[in-house]
């Protein structure tokens, strides 16, 4: 894999920048199981920068978006699709927010749509869906569940002549090398006006602060972290509007949890009564913001 040392910020191009944090793996050694939704190698990261400026931190060296993407397009993930139901609450939380700012019937994009967890309650909920993946496994799985046709690629390959009412990143942003460019490739995919919601874990959050180096958001896949600060910023050097900031908290089922941590009771007979018992992972530590494209 190529990688790239970056004398600026990505973001912000502030020359004032500064290890963040050593990364724990070799670049080389890494492929697209590393790269799972569902890994749980926590506080697997990339050597990671901050910028003074704007608060960004990000992959230092950067390593190779194309690489990345092929890493993405291998990508099998057989526990992700076992999971709707906790992901599925969370997504049923996001849903009924964004009703109040784009109603039922919009035209609505999910980018990185995964097996399509979110796009099958969207259409439930009345919206007219399309999505984006560049997995063929998981476009084929989204199929397969939910009858979803999903465009197998990036959003940079997605067709244009088409503008939606509201694009989501669920827990995409912090899997892009170029989060800038990757910004500016779905200002062409909304309307005026339309809805941009992010979820992404919030490196200034108490949770980050706390668990240090061992943080849960830590993992091969993340190869950037933003707070408010940078965030707001990223969002406002493209034309949107933050309207509706929340801390989102993820809901999981005891068994995935408990799978995190400990792998041997994978497929034994505590699964089932496991599987029935939801949390909710009181963390807050992840952004969820809602935010209407404008005239720049
Ligand atoms: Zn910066």
């Amino acid at each position: 894999m190529n990688l790239t040392p970056l004398d600026r910020c990505p973001l912000c191009r502030g020359r004032e920048i500064r290890l963040f944090k050593k990364g724990t793996f070799d670049p080389q050694a890494i492929g697209a199981a590393d790269f799972r939704i569902t890994d749980s190698h926590y506080g697997s990261r990339w050597t990671l920068f901050s910028c003074r400026d704007c608060a960004f931190v990000f992959a230092n060296p950067v390593p190779d978006g194309e690489a990345i993407a092929g890493f993405y397009a291998a990508l099998e993930d057989e526990e992700y699709s076992q999971e709707d139901e906790g992901r599925g609450r969370n997504f049923a939380v996001i849903l009924r927010r964004l009703g109040r700012f784009a109603p039922p019937g919009s035209p609505l994009l999910d980018v990185g749509a995964a097996s399509g967890i979110f796009l099958n309650l969207a259409r439930g909920a009345g919206y007219e869906v399309a999505g984006i993946e560049p997995s063929a496994r998981l476009v084929a799985d989204a199929e397969r569940l939910y009858g979803l046709k999903l465009f197998l690629g990036s959003a940079g390959q997605y067709p244009a002549g088409r503008a939606f009412a509201v694009v989501t990143l669920l827990d995409v942003l912090e899997h892009v090398t170029d989060a800038d460019a990757f910004l500016g490739t779905l200002e062409r995919l909304l309307a005026p006006g339309g809805m941009l919601v992010i979820v992404t874990p919030d490196i200034g959050s108490l949770a980050a602060r706390m668990m240090g180096g061992r943080w849960w958001h830590y993992r091969a896949a993340h190869v950037n972290f933003f707070n408010r600060r940078s965030l707001d910023r990223l969002l406002a050097a493209h034309g949107f509007a933050v309207i509706l900031r929340k801390r989102f908290a993820w809901n999981f089922s005891a068994y995935y949890l408990l799978t995190r941590l400990l792998p041997f009771l994978k497929g034994g007979a505590l699964q089932r009564p496991l599987k029935k018992l939801h949390l909710k992972l009181q963390l807050f530590d992840s952004w969820e913001i809602y935010a209407r494209k404008t005239e720049k």
